[in-house]
């Protein structure tokens, strides 16, 4: 069956790519896993070999349907699950849900511990679809993900950075993100036009703010960014004035890129003063 480009089919073929990528993982027998668009397997089977319990998520009823058959054809060809994990049926530790990741809400998965996630994301939606996971962030305890690696380097930029934006803000008021490698096109068939990064997040134990101060940040940092190499106070005209920027130790003078995500938190907590944030 042919890949479908709408769908972000590009499936990791590089055995060596597939260890380090579950190495990195560092999946443990009982532990409960997610993953996202599991295609042909490539990373579901190594899971699996290792023990865990798995929900998967894909769209295409197609790679849906003959996933079970290809699971259980690497399974028993899988050295290196043992033969427990060898012998025990699909059904026993593995789902598919055939389904639209975005519309999926993945609290309903949850028995008992926070689970864990593992995607080779489609990169077309990959920035809705982490805002989605992370909206729902007390689910997972970590997500390993791989990106498009210009998204991946706008979530790990620092302030002043010409990459440093909308995302990485929001993205550091959910999660922390760790860089973990490069992965090169040839890795993949079809290969993609671009090159990949894989990234461990982790969602904060405690989250920064609760979801009106986090929503507020995010309307702050939309506007600003807007005209990111203008003055806050013109950045952020109708929103707040250049008052209350100073009232939290800025200088209204400043320009939104060189903001850590911090004091954008700052900001948004104007409009609810009982809110404590964290030191
Ligand atoms: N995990 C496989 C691998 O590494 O070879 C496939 C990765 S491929 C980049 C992305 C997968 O996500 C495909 O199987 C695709 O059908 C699936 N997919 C695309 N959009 C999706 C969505 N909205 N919800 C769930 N799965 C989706």
């Amino acid at each position: 069956m042919k890949a479908r480009k709408h769908l972000g089919q590009n499936f990791l073929v590089d055995g060596n790519i597939i260890r380090k990528i579950i190495a990195a993982i560092g999946p443990r027998p009982g532990e409960h896993f997610v993953e996202i668009g599991p295609g042909r397997g490539a990373l579901t089977v190594p899971l699996l070999a290792a023990g865990v319990r798995l929900d998967a998520i894909e769209i295409d009823t197609d790679l849906a349907r003959e996933l079970p058959q290809r699971i259980a054809a690497g399974l028993a060809a899988n050295t290196s699950s043992s033969a427990e994990t060898r012998h025990s049926t699909d059904s026993d530790r593995f789902r598919i849900h055939c389904a639209n990741a975005l519309q999926f809400d993945f609290r309903q998965l949850v028995s008992g511990n926070a689970m864990r996630l593992a995607a080779n994301l489609p990169y077309n939606i990959s920035t809705p679809l982490l805002f989605h996971l992370l909206d729902q962030g007390t689910a997972f305890s970590d997500l390993h993900v791989m990106l498009q690696k210009e998204v991946g380097d706008r979530m790990v930029s620092e302030p002043g950075n010409k990459v440093y934006g909308r995302l990485t803000i929001a993205i550091a008021l959910r999660c922390s993100v760790e860089r973990l490698f490069d992965i090169q096109p040839g890795s993949f068939r079809p290969a993609p036009k671009v090159e990949s990064v894989m990234l461990r997040l982790k969602p904060h134990a405690q989250p920064l703010a609760d979801d009106a101060v986090l929503a507020r940040a995010d309307q702050l940092v939309a506007q600003a960014f807007t005209m990111r190499r203008k003055r806050l106070s013109n950045g952020l005209r109708g929103l707040l004035t250049p008052a209350e920027i100073r009232s939290v130790d800025l200088d209204d003078g400043d320009r939104p890129e060189q903001l850590a995500p911090q004091a954008w938190l700052r900001l948004a907590a104007l409009a609810n003063p009982t809110t404590r944030l964290p030191e």
